[in-house]
């Protein structure tokens, strides 16, 4: 039997009139705080979107408080064990969206939005002719993993999507376009931005990638890779079965490889695939100038460590 680990992370949204969204999540945060939890977490005029970790008690309680809103009663919670926090600190925002997507035409998921399919029903239509795959997520997170045969998008934002979608894809509008993200709700308004351009076949995959992956009939068939997360986890698998295919590569030197890094210069950050040993070679750092820099965390670590080893021997 499996031992359940001492912790889990959570993810949801629910896209419902909050007219008090301020007070809201004030109110949320003050709660968060005081019962241990860690995460962060957007509140807006059209609803709630967020990701935590806390022990399984806690996050018990939180699933119960947050139900207990008669606006969040149905809140579907999509639920990883986990040994350990996947934050550092909690974050609640009030903010103008859920998603940035600063559209010229808004769109209500609750009026507008493509058919939702169950992981059995999108892998069975990925499979169909006529069918385009497109990933709703960034650049960055595609090349980390995606459905097979997908679209990669050129955006690093939503907020690129509908410009992207107007210049790429017409020449799709008569085919079924299925579209996925990681939990579900960035497709909620992009399946409505591709309707209103027009595409008439519209599909969305419900709970996202996360959800297909813990599917047990399709166990994650078709996907290449692993699964971008916003916490500290990076990545998570979601293809069990044997069909599963790395498809990152280091950076430096070209070897098959899935480790996900931010460069070690505090103000690049840029995320790169890097093995281990290119990671001690390059200091795990972007460019010449991102080595050099004075404030590089590689670096800063390694110069630490040489002290501790200098203490720990007199
Ligand atoms: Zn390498
Ligand atoms: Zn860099």
């Amino acid at each position: 039997m499996q031992v359940q680990k001492p912790y889990r992370i959570l993810l949801f949204y629910k896209y419902t009139p909050l007219n008090d969204y301020e007070e809201y999540a004030e109110k949320h945060l003050k709660y968060c705080k005081e019962n241990g939890l860690l995460g962060r977490i957007v509140v807006a005029p059209e609803g709630i979107n967020g990701t935590l970790s806390g022990t399984i008690e806690q996050t018990d309680a939180y699933m119960d408080y947050v139900r207990s809103d008669p606006r969040f009663a149905d809140m579907w919670f999509k639920i990883d064990e986990s040994e350990e926090h996947a934050f550092k600190k909690m974050f609640v925002r009030a903010k103008n969206e859920l998603v940035t997507w600063r559209l010229e035409n808004d769109v209500n998921p609750n009026e507008k939005t493509g058919t939702y399919l169950n992981p059995k029903e999108f892998y069975e239509m990925m499979q169909e002719e006529d069918v385009v795959i497109l990933d709703g997520r960034n650049y960055y997170e595609f090349d980390l993993g995606h459905f097979r045969g997908a679209i990669r998008p050129e955006v690093d934002s939503s907020r690129e999507f509908p410009e992207w979608i107007r210049d790429n894809m017409s020449q799709f509008k008569d085919k079924k376009v299925l579209t996925y993200c990681t939990g579900g709700i960035r497709c909620e308004k992009l399946t409505g931005v591709l309707m209103d351009q027009g595409f008439e076949n519209v599909y969305q995959l419900h709970g996202g990638i996360v959800t297909y992956g813990k599917d047990p009939e399709v166990q994650g068939r078709l996907w290449d890779g692993k699964c971008y997360v916003f916490d500290e986890r990076i990545s998570v698998p979601i293809n069990h079965t044997e069909d599963d295919v790395v498809i990152g590569r280091c950076y430096y030197c070209g070897k098959v490889e899935d480790r996900y890094l931010n460069c070690a210069n505090p103000f690049c950050n840029k995320q790169h695939f890097c093995c281990p040993e290119c990671e001690q070679t390059y200091k795990r750092s972007c460019s010449d100038e991102c080595r050099e820099h004075p404030r590089n965390r590689f670096v800063e670590a390694e110069k630490k460590a040489k002290l501790a080893a200098a203490g720990a021997q007199s």
